[in-house]
């Protein structure tokens, strides 16, 4: 069998660490503190210079929607106008019609009144990691001397939401808070973030490296945490729409009405985006800034040759490569196996997802009911677009005609209701 050719991919996505892996907090989870072994200072800032180029490859590719991700680390460590320079670089280099999204990540210790406005002010995304009520956060999330960071995360939220920023909770789910999906709920509904997202955690033990970290989370936890949050999401809904947003429920419900998710963890592949450090190298994905997956440096080579070659080709395949239970599973249709990054960081696991159980449990619990909801969806788009094009045909409909839509029902019954 002969290798398919690769798909040219258009570089419509980059993820941005300004800050490397230079953080104003040392919460005990996180993967990412640790890649300052990756380079040779101790201060990692992106440069002018590196910016603009960056900013010029991904614009001067032309695709009609692009997006930068700015994460770290922590990104306001740039300070303001290092954001204003960036804003002004996007203007600069954006060719005619091209629309182009901002997000952020913040762990919220630097963010104020001035932050807010500029966030709200360039229409940026906004995600801020707070795990939930103050025990729960304060369980991993502190600074570096152990100092919990709750009182001061909070006091960001109600700044950004005081701004009318647009923003959502960026929620680690670990060994401890798995136990407390109502509360964390809760909390977050009754503070004002109805956007979630929640992140599984699951590491690598640094002291015992043939286990997990002590904080990962369990499959079966994990697996009832999203059942209980799965039950209090359908609880909030009013006359059959969502009040809160939760994007695994979202991003798996496009797999239900037939649509590629917006979310690489529930894709065939992997490799449609890329990471640019501080320093302007690239590599493969968030999980995978490591030697095996350096891509070159945007002063050398072009992001959308490093996008498109053989090593970010490879990596994408290697998702597909799926585990032995897989290809069998009833559930590979809406989990396509998961992040490959959870097939390797629990060695107990054997290649595996770690999550696998998770989302058996998930899948069994709300199945029939997403099914259930993609029928209404679909419905709605076809009477949709059925009511469309009689407005536009100008066709005067009978009630008791057969509906258009091709369902066999009288008008009147169908569309026309
Ligand atoms: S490794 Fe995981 S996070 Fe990275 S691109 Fe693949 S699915 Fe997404
Ligand atoms: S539920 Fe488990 S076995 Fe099924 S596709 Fe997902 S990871 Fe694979």
């Amino acid at each position: 069998m002969r290798n398919p050719v690769p798909v040219q991919k258009q570089l419509n996505s980059v993820l941005v660490k300004p800050a490397g892996p230079d953080c104003n907090m040392g919460c005990a989870y996180c993967f990412y503190l640790e890649k300052d072994r990756l380079f040779k200072r101790k201060q990692h800032r992106m440069n002018p210079t590196v910016l603009r180029t960056m900013t010029e490859q991904v614009l001067d590719e032309g695709a009609g929607r692009v997006s930068f991700g700015w994460q770290g680390g922590e990104p306001t460590l740039m300070g303001l106008d290092f954001f204003r320079k960036a804003f002004a670089f996007q203007q600069q280099y954006a060719g005619p019609g091209q629309i182009i999204d901002n997000t952020f990540q913040t762990n919220g210790l630097l963010i104020d009144k001035e932050w807010a406005v500029f966030l709200r002010d360039a229409n940026i995304l906004t995600g801020l990691s707070l795990d939930g009520p103050d025990h729960i956060h304060n369980h991993y999330r502190t600074l570096k001397n152990g100092k919990g960071t709750w009182e001061q995360v909070v006091r960001a939220r109600d700044t950004l939401l005081e701004a009318d920023t647009d923003v959502n909770a960026l929620i680690v789910v670990n060994d401890y808070s798995v136990r407390f999906a109502e509360d964390i709920y809760n909390f977050h509904k009754n503070g004002g973030l109805t956007y979630m997202q929640f992140i599984p955690c699951v590491e690598t033990d640094a002291a015992d490296p043939d286990r997990a970290a002590p904080f990962s989370v369990s499959a079966e936890a994990y697996g009832r945490f999203l059942c209980t949050l799965f039950d209090l999401w359908q609880s909030d809904f009013l006359d059959d729409k969502p009040t809160t947003f939760i994007r695994f429920f979202d991003a798996v419900f496009f797999s239900y009405v037939d649509m590629l998710p917006p979310e690489c963890t529930l894709l065939p592949e992997c490799g449609l985006y890329v990471v640019v450090e501080h320093n302007g190298d690239v590599f493969s994905c968030d999980f995978f800034v490591d030697q095996e997956h350096f891509l070159g440096n945007v002063m050398e080579q072009n992001l959308a040759d490093m996008l498109n070659g053989a090593t970010q080709y490879q990596f994408g395949r290697a998702k597909a490569d799926l585990p032995e239970p897989c290809p069998d599973c009833p559930w590979l249709i809406h989990c396509r196996g998961g992040c490959p990054k959870d097939r390797t960081r629990d060695p107990r696991d054997k290649g595996q997802n770690h999550f696998c159980r998770s989302f058996q449990i998930f899948f069994e619990h709300a199945d029939q009911r997403l099914k259930e909801m993609a029928e209404k969806w679909k419905r709605e788009q076809i009477k949709q677009n059925t009511l469309l094009q009689i407005q536009q045909s100008g066709i005067q409909m009978n009630r008791n005609d057969p509906c258009p839509c091709g369902s066999g029902q009288k008008f009147k019954n169908c569309c026309g209701q």
